[in-house]
């Protein structure tokens, strides 16, 4: 693996959460290199949601502000940086992400380990992308639950198949919470063979949903014009009331950008 220079993520502030100012290149080359180093990294897909639950939720917002990496994940999150004089120089959707790390996967035989959704969708998220990306090994994938009682079998379950990427698809905030708490706890190794040793954790929201065509993406055209959330309001209408924070959250930086 080619040497790769510290990442360039400037960390901004949105509502006082952070947000790393990186290109989707730019984060998955730092993962890349956290990954070859070892130890183990939590990576966030930061949207407004976020932003709008950290500002009630203390825990959620610590958790937000240990993370290794805060990628900015949504429009609304880009629109905020530029209204308060920070611009963000790109997107780095969740699903994408997922796709170039099963990329990157693919080419240094990481270990993924699918956790959440609903039962058999993690099953078809894997089998998705490691058709897609050969090479990419899955090492596990359960549905479960964030419940804390669950939480010991979980990392067991985990811990046995040594994975070095752990998407966890548990919705906001349970599955940034449930990363962090148990992340440390998943530390395993020396890897065989000199494989790889790191573990990146990833709450990565819907993404299996979308990856298995449960969900559909908004057409291209309505994700450039930052139409996602109103493709998403009609489909899933009963998500009205957590689309409201997004009516909160555009006011509330509106008030801060004056
Ligand atoms: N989910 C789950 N268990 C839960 C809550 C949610 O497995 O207790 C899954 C749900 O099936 C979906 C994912 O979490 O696949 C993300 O849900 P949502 O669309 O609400 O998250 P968002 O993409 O808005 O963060």
């Amino acid at each position: 693996m080619t040497a790769t220079p510290p990442v360039a993520a400037r960390p901004i502030r949105i509502l006082g959460v952070r947000v790393d100012d990186v290109t989707m290149q730019e984060a998955c080359d730092h993962l890349a290199m956290l990954m070859a180093q070892g130890g183990v990294h939590q990576v966030a897909t930061v949207n407004t949601e976020f932003v709008m639950a950290a500002q009630r939720d203390p825990v959620f917002a610590s958790v937000l502000e240990a993370t290794t990496l805060n990628v900015p994940d949504g429009v609304g999150v880009l629109w905020a940086a530029r209204r308060l004089g920070h611009p963000l120089r790109e997107r780095v959707a969740g699903v994408e992400l997922v796709r170039e790390l099963a990329a990157r996967g693919s080419q240094y035989k990481w270990r993924a380990f699918f956790l959440g959704a609903r039962p058999g969708i993690a099953e078809r998220a894997a089998a998705n992308l490691a058709l897609r990306y050969p090479g990419l090994i899955v090492a596990g994938t359960y549905a479960g639950s964030p419940q804390p009682d669950e939480e010991e079998a979980i990392r067991a379950r985990v811990r046995h198949a040594q994975p070095n990427l752990l998407f966890v698809a548990y919705g906001a905030p349970a599955q940034d919470k449930w990363l962090a708490r148990n992340l440390p706890q998943l530390q395993w190794g020396p890897a065989p063979d000199g494989a790889p040793e790191g573990l990146i954790g990833v709450g990565v929201g819907g993404v299996f949903d979308f990856l298995t065509g449960l969900q559909k993406r908004a057409p291209g055209w309505m994700q450039q014009a930052g139409l996602e959330w109103f493709y998403r309001l009609l489909r899933q209408p009963w998500r009205w009331r957590r689309q409201l924070s997004l009516v909160r959250f555009v006011w509330a930086v509106m008030l801060k950008s004056g």
